[in-house]
């Protein structure tokens, strides 16, 4: 199965990828680096309200594949 990077938008392949859904670690960091600024913008937000956010962004994300 071929995938898209969220960070790059690189394809890359779902089998055999440690760093799924990203293409690499690098990218994977980056993403990881992205969702902590995130979160800490919402800190505030009420974690089940934050959880259901969350939910959807990774929906939307996985819908694309
Ligand atoms: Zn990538």
């Amino acid at each position: 199965m071929q995938i898209i990077c969220p960070v790059c938008k690189k394809k890359t392949t779902w089998e055999e990828n440690p760093w799924r859904p990203f293409c690499s670690e690098r990218c994977k960091l980056i993403d990881l680096g992205k969702w902590a600024s995130e979160e800490y913008k919402i800190h505030v937000g009420d974690k089940e309200e934050r959880e259901e956010k969350e939910k959807k962004i990774m929906d939307s994300r996985y819908s694309e594949i």
